[in-house]
């Protein structure tokens, strides 16, 4: 597979992939996932740096589940009082001693630090974005398509609904990008203070209206650790009016899905109930999460399977 827009085979963003890129990796990862395939191991080892300079819980360990199903070697950086992040040295200087060690892949994140991506946009070594700042998730929102092409059989045609931060979310632009590629429509639904500007997607003032336009519901958290200034949000009339719980949902069809890219946090965004909701698929977009990324790095390490 070709990565057209730059020099070195990068995934940075949804923007460097094409349709039929796109559809070549959930193929793949449903090959993965069905053990069609398997990895064959590579002549010399081959070692995916993890450098993690921002909290995650299933993007981390699903890089590192995929890596080792790959039959690759993870090796993971995260920033702690171990590093010598702690003894003042810049996220962009451990960046480049980390690219200096010659890894064969990089998987990045980043709170949104324009030296770390030139960086990383520069680089010969190739990377992958795990998450940047509040622009951009690209595995996420591969993971995502992957499950609404199981879950709902085709792409093309849904109608997808980000529902509560959008503004803050990286999953939601990213994802809004995908979707609409993919020939889907795209919707948000959020308070006032949290709404995304300049949006290329239709917006909807109350839930219920907009679960009853969309086919897959995409819950999102409070991203308070991203806000750049305080807002009005009162936390009780945002879990009255967004939270996806049995009472918000009920304007939502029973073909419909419902999704989230995690973490959510118990009865502020999500209620625990709907996880045994049969339209729930937010444990399947973990699963995919480890499949697409075996795809993905497979695809950049021109791995061979058999
Ligand atoms: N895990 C997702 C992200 O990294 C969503 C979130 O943090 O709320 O953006």
């Amino acid at each position: 597979m070709s990565y057209p827009t730059r020099s070195t085979r990068s995934l940075l963003s949804i923007d460097d992939l094409s349709n039929s890129q796109v559809i070549h990796l959930i193929e793949r990862a449903q090959q993965f996932k069905k053990n069609e395939i398997q990895a064959i191991r590579p002549a010399k080892p081959l070692i995916v740096g993890m450098v993690f300079f921002e909290a995650s819980t299933r993007t981390r360990f699903s890089f590192e589940v995929a890596a080792h199903r790959l039959l690759l070697h993870p090796v993971v950086f995260v920033v702690d009082k171990a590093t010598s992040v702690d003894k003042g040295e810049s996220l962009h200087e451990t960046l480049n001693t980390l690219l200096a060690m010659r890894p064969d892949l990089l998987v990045v994140r980043h709170a949104g630090n324009i030296r770390l991506e030139e960086i990383m946009r520069k680089s010969s070594i190739p990377v992958v974005n795990a998450g940047s700042g509040v622009e951009e998730h690209p595995t996420q929102s591969l993971l995502d398509a992957m499950t609404v092409q199981e879950r709902l059989g085709q792409i093309e045609g849904q109608r997808i609904l980000y529902v509560g931060d959008v503004e803050h979310s990286r999953v939601a632009k990213s994802g809004a990008k995908l979707f609409q590629k993919l020939g889907a429509q795209v919707a948000v639904c959020s308070p006032k203070d949290l709404a995304v500007r300049d949006s290329n997607v239709q917006q909807f003032n109350t839930l219920s209206e907009a679960l009853k336009w969309c086919t897959v519901c995409i819950g999102l958290r409070i991203q308070k650790e991203r806000h750049s200034q305080a807002t009005n949000l009162s936390q009780g009339q945002y879990i009255e009016n967004f939270r996806l719980d049995n009472k918000n949902l009920a304007a939502l069809s029973s073909s419909a899905i419902i999704m989230h890219p995690g973490p959510f946090v118990p009865d502020v965004d999500l209620s625990d109930e709907v996880l045994s909701d049969s339209r729930c698929a937010i444990h399947e977009q973990v699963t995919n999460g480890v499949y697409m990324r075996m795809a993905i790095m497979g695809d950049l390490l021109g791995l061979s399977y058999t």
